[in-house]
Formats: C-alpha cells, structure tokens, sequence
C-alpha cells in the first residue's frame, strides 16, 4: 500500500477545514497553539515510517501520557490496581467530579483525570518525588529517543489553572484514595500531561502496543502481551472520554487523545499512528484529527473490524 500517497491525499482532505475547532485554553500556555497546524506519522512493525505536515514540530501530548502511566503501573501493581481504578467507559467528560462522588472516590478508567491521578498516587508512592522523571525515562525508552523532555512551563501553566484536578484529588483524599501528599501526586500528573513530543516520536513509541508489548525496532519487551491486549482494549472503550464510543463507531481503532490535540492510534500487527492539531470538538478531542484517521480509515482499510 502507498502510505506515503495516502498520507498526502488525507493532508489536501482536510487542508480547507483547518481553523475549525477550538484550541483548548483553559490550561494558558496551551492557548497559543496554531490552529492551523497539521502533523500525522505512521510506524510499521517492519520498521518503515511515514509522515505529513508538521511531524517534527513538538507538541504537549496530555493525556496521551496515560497510557504511559497505565503501562507502568500495571507492570508494577498488576490487578490490585482495580480496587483503585475501574476499567469502564465512563460516559463524562474527562474532568467531570460528579460520578466520582457517588461511585465512592473509585475513577471509572485510568484515561479520564481522576483515574490518572490515582495512578500518578501509585507511581509516586513506587518512585518517589521523581516519579515524574520515570515516567519520562519510560517514554523515552519506548521511542528509543531521548529528545523528548517535559515542559515545564506548561506544567506550572497546568498547577496554576488545574482547579479542577485539585478538586478530584481532594475528592479522591476524602474517601482513602490518594495515599501521598496532593501537591507531589499533582507534581507527578502535570508532569506527565506536560511531555512534549512531535507525530514521528509519538507514534513511534506507540509501536509496541502494535506488537504484543515488544518494540519490533529494538526488541525491547516492554509489557506482557496480555498487558498489552489491555492497554488497547482500555483505548478502544476510553480512549476519547465521552466520545470513545463514536471514535470506535466511526473509526474502528484502539486509540488516545490529548488536549494539547494529538491522537494515537494502533492497528494491530501492522502500525501506529499519531496525527495533530489543536483544534478540538466540544469533547476535547483533535477535531481535524479525527477527521484524519476517519479519512484513514477509509483509504487504508485498516480496521480492527
Ligand atoms: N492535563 C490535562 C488536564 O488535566 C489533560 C486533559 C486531557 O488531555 N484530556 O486537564
């Protein structure tokens, strides 16, 4: 197949619709996005890559680190992880507080807020106060590039704005669920969301989870293929928050999002995508991003339907 052409044709699909959308500003520094940006890379388990647009150009991935985080953490704390965090849809949006308050301070997936910060508690209760570092060294490893750095001002951008956050963990605190000190678990979550990486690292590093756990590159085992198989099951049913059941409707792929307007993407036993651009739907989710992958979709074939 001519990823390269088909990667073209998607980029001159959506061109007219850049613009449409909204970048997300309630985190400030990510306000100053370009709405007109546009980056997609794709990576083969036999090694090959494609890319178009912007695909060197670094952006805050978000919540796209909770995968990495959820990787991480099922390594290390296996199944007693689910007296912690479910592994359910959740139906709301990714900072919602309601369902956290009659569901007794138990997050319905590790992909929404509450449930990352629970596992930001469980990372910072293995690693310490650089557990943030960790998590950082594990997606550098994973993309066998160690480029990728966090931005700090986006972190202080995210403590200074993160009411929110603050809030479902205080929430979280009230019913035993978060074991550490609130301002080092939040330490370890801004950190996180705040990774910055462009379309070619980021899909990159998602190569693995095509391939059962093993990065086909470097033959680093990076999880069990069972853990592997749940990774992409959790993206395929809460991987876009409130909008993960369209995403696989019209999509058909496990896949994550980000605020800062990345989306990843895995088609088993073949590659992973990851496309960007700021602009985001009413969920939070890459507007033109997902245009992207549905027009992908539909000139690839690649489904896991
Ligand atoms: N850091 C963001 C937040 O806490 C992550 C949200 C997202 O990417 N959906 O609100």
């Amino acid at each position: 197949m001519d990823y390269q052409a088909i990667l073209e044709q998607i980029r001159s699909d959506i061109t007219p619709h850049l613009g449409q959308g909204k970048v997300a500003s309630y985190i400030p520094a990510l306000a100053s996005a370009d709405p007109h940006d546009f980056a997609m890379s794709l990576h083969l388990i036999n090694g090959e890559s494609f890319h178009t647009g912007l695909s060197d150009k670094p952006f805050s991935i978000q919540s796209i680190s909770k995968v990495f985080m959820y990787e991480m953490a099922l390594s290390l704390f296996e199944e007693s992880i689910l007296s912690r965090v479910n592994v359910e849809p959740s139906g709301n949006p990714f900072n919602s507080l309601i369902q956290l308050e009659y569901e007794n301070g138990i997050p319905r997936n590790p992909f929404i807020n509450p449930g990352a910060i629970v596992i930001a508690d469980m990372l910072t209760s293995h690693f310490g106060d650089n557990a943030d570092q960790s998590i950082l060294q594990y997606f550098q490893n994973s993309s066998d590039n160690f480029s990728i750095h966090i931005d700090t001002q986006i972190a202080l951008s995210e403590r200074q704005s993160g009411f929110r956050n603050y809030a479902l963990a205080h929430l979280m605190k009230s019913f035993g669920n978060i074991t550490n000190e609130i301002d080092n678990v939040l330490h370890t979550y801004f950190n996180a969301c705040s990774i910055c990486a462009n379309t070619i690292q980021l899909s990159r590093c998602m190569l693995h989870l095509a391939n059962h756990g093993v990065d086909p590159v470097t033959n680093n085992k990076l999880l069990s293929a069972e853990h592997a198989k749940r990774i992409n099951a959790l993206m395929l049913t809460c991987g876009h928050y409130d909008a993960s059941g369209e995403f696989a409707y019209k999509i058909g792929l496990p896949g994550k999002s980000g605020v800062g307007g990345g989306i990843v993407a895995i088609v088993p036993n073949v590659m992973s995508i990851a496309v960007y651009s700021p602009s985001l739907n009413h969920h939070g989710n890459s507007l033109i991003g997902t245009m992207a992958l549905e027009l992908f979709i539909r000139y690839s074939g690649h489904t896991i339907f």
